[in-house]
């Protein structure tokens, strides 16, 4: 019996807007995921675009690094005697060799005097001969030696070379304020097509008349691209990026330019030519990089007694960010030189190894955004089960209900019927021998009822627990319809039912047990009877039938032209304690066992049940068992385990 208090409509809507409610959050959640995944992405690309900019930095900071004990060798003196100055610079270069990291960097050093001379000077240091020796102004130090003697010019503001210095000083012009570990030192300068840095030194002498003159030589410094390209630069890139073969980034350094190619690259198909990187930086010059709280005073300490040299494309103003402290932390900082449009520029490029930043984040996004939605999905179906399964629940329990109510009314008839009559045999109401007969009769058919109702539940409490023993065994389908018939007598006679008996002549046998096939015929036959309405016919049926998928089988259909069923019923006969309610309302006695335990019967014995009913038309159950090939035995579904063949 139902319970009252919920209407299913009512029930139903419930449900809906539980589960309308449930989609709309999981909606409204995807949503959120969505857009957070997506500013998430974005910042991500921010993240790593800047701390990529910062590597870059850091990169271009490390090799200025590497420079700086070279610079501060050089730094600028407030005058060198001229005489001794070549093994000043060969002393200074050996000193930086013997603590270098990397003492190969520096190819040959060239010193260029008398730039404003006809015929410029230029010395190359021999560090073996411990002197210098002269050297050829070859054809990529051309362009050098122009500039540089134009810069002298200009910076000089005369043409003179030289300038005079204090006269009261006698001795070589020192520092007048600063010690020199604060001594300031001249920029340094790249060129980078031979490549080379640059460097302007001051040396002193003696002019005719005994008085100190100051005049200007540049220290060329040749570097070694190899040794750069393979030692110096992979190093860098280690320290910045990790290993070159586990870097989510290619670094390339190239020469752009007149002429564009590779210095170093980290993977060789990054030559970096086609320039499409996701940062680039260049590795000389650009002092806006510079961290700008240890950035020098803006005029160097006067006091040298000397201008300093600056070179002609040099900008005063930036200048000043080029002077270096010997005392300070920073990188030197070294500036190229300009002689037109298409110098050599070399630059840091960085790409990653997904193509680009963007197309790493995207791909990143793209899978988060999958397992995200892939999450809420799985909680879609988690909460759609969640819900099913208590519906499916909360519809057992009434189920259960039903069947308590179910068979405590049907244990309550008999048992009225037994009390009643064994109450007149006690009182004495009934005192002759035929009426106590009688009596005694009714108890005993009453006393029948309730034992069938209690098999069928043990029946089913068994097959439930798949611990129901069937004996296969070859048996005449007519003998056993007979034997039904016979049995249903008792409820089909009374009821003033006709039953029809079709069986088609030379059916095979079949293998099964034969008492549980009765059993499932008897169930048949009774519900049949049961809901035949105000008809009072029911048709027995056996034949031979060719199924596609399973092949030959015998057929045993059941049918009565009774109450019939909707189609949405038929879903649900066959789960245990089911009954329509139709039958209910009309108090047709039930338990919702019979279908349930016919058709797991059934399947045990290889065969299955199918029905097809029309509402107020009536109802036809058909027992599909196989016929066995060559009388042997057929392959039915898996039997239950204490199931016994024959
Ligand atoms: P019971 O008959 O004890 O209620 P069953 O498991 O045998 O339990 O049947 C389940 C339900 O299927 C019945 O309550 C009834 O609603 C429906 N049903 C079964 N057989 C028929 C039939 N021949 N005609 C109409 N409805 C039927």
């Amino acid at each position: 019996m139902k319970s009252p208090t919920n209407s299913p409509i009512a029930e139903n809507l419930l449900w809906y807007a539980l589960v309308a409610g449930l989609a709309l959050v999981l909606a409204l959640l995807a949503l959120l995921q969505y857009r957070s995944t997506r500013l998430v992405s974005d910042a991500t690309t921010e993240h790593l675009r800047s701390s990529l900019q910062d590597s870059l930095m850091d990169l271009r900071q490390g090799v200025g690094q590497e420079l700086k004990p070279l610079c501060s060798e050089f730094q600028l003196d407030a005058g060198i005697p001229r005489n001794s100055a070549s093994q000043e610079y060969i002393h200074r270069l050996e000193r930086w060799r013997r603590t270098a990291a990397h003492p190969g960097l520096i190819a040959e050093v060239l010193v260029a005097r008398s730039l404003d001379a006809d015929e410029p000077e230029l010395l190359g240091l021999n560090e073996n001969l411990h002197r210098a020796t002269p050297a050829k102004w070859t054809r990529e130090l051309v362009p050098l030696r122009a500039w540089m003697r134009k810069s002298l010019l200009q910076s000089l503001g005369y043409a003179g070379a030289t300038a005079t210095l204090d006269a009261t000083d006698s001795t070589a012009p020192r520092p007048t304020s600063a010690s020199s570990a604060t001594h300031p030192i001249s920029p340094w300068l790249i060129d980078e097509s031979i490549p080379a840095l640059v460097h302007a030194e001051i040396e002193t002498d003696r002019d005719a008349k005994g008085k100190t003159v100051a005049s200007i030589a540049w220290i060329v410094m040749r570097l070694d691209l190899r040794v750069l390209g393979r030692k110096v630069l992979p190093e860098l890139v280690q320290r910045n990026f990790g290993r070159e073969s586990e870097s989510a980034y290619r670094i390339a350094v190239i020469s752009l330019g007149e002429s564009t190619g590779p210095i170093y690259s980290s993977d060789g198909s990054f030559q970096g030519s086609d320039l499409i990187s996701d940062a680039s930086v260049n590795l000389f010059g650009r002092p806006e990089f510079l961290n700008r709280e240890k950035r020098p005073p803006a005029d160097p300490p006067s006091g040298t007694g000397a201008k300093i040299p600056l070179p002609l494309s040099y900008d005063p103003a930036g200048s000043r960010t080029q002077i270096l402290k010997s005392d300070e932390d920073g990188p030197v900082h070294i500036d190229p030189i300009h002689y037109g449009d298409n110098d050599p520029n070399w630059h840091i490029l960085a790409q990653h190894r997904q193509g680009s930043v963007e197309a790493a984040v995207a791909s990143s996004y793209h899978r988060s955004l999958a397992i995200n939605f892939g999450v809420l999905f799985l909680l879609g179906i988690t909460m759609t089960l969640i819900i099913a399964n208590s519906r499916r629940s909360r519809r057992l329990a009434q189920l259960q209900v039903d069947f308590v109510a179910g068979v405590s009314h049907e244990l309550r008839t008999p048992l009225t019927g037994i009390v009643a009559a064994a109450q007149n045999i006690a009182d004495g109401v009934v005192d002759d021998k035929p009426r106590i007969a009688r009596y005694g009769n009714a108890i005993l058919t009453q006393a029948q009822q309730l034992t069938d109702l209690v098999e069928q539940i043990l029946l089913f409490s068994a097959t439930q627990k798949n611990a129901h023993r069937y004996h296969l065994q070859l048996v005449d389908v007519q003998t056993i319809l007979d034997g039904c018939i016979k049995t249903s007598s008792t409820l089909t006679k009374p009821a003033g039912i006709s039953v029809q008996r079709t069986i088609q002549p030379a059916l095979p046998q079949i293998l099964v047990d034969p008492k549980a096939l009765s059993q499932c015929l008897q169930n048949l036959i009774t519900n049949a009877v049961k809901y035949s309405g105000a008809s009072r016919w029911i048709g027995l049926e056996a034949a031979t039938a060719a199924d596609p998928m399973r092949g030959s089988e015998v057929t045993i259909a059941v049918e009565d032209r009774g109450l019939g069923m909707q189609p949405e019923e038929l879903l649900h006969i066959f789960k245990p304690f089911y009954r329509s309610p139709e039958v209910t309302a009309a108090q047709i006695h039930g338990n919702g066992l019979g279908l349930p335990l016919t058709k797991s019967m059934v399947e045990a014995m290889g065969g299955r049940l199918t029905v097809s009913s029309r509402p107020k038309e009536g109802s036809r159950f058909t027992i599909h068992l196989p016929i066995p090939r060559n009388g042997s035995q057929p392959s039915p579904a898996p039997l239950s385990a204490g199931n016994a063949n024959s």
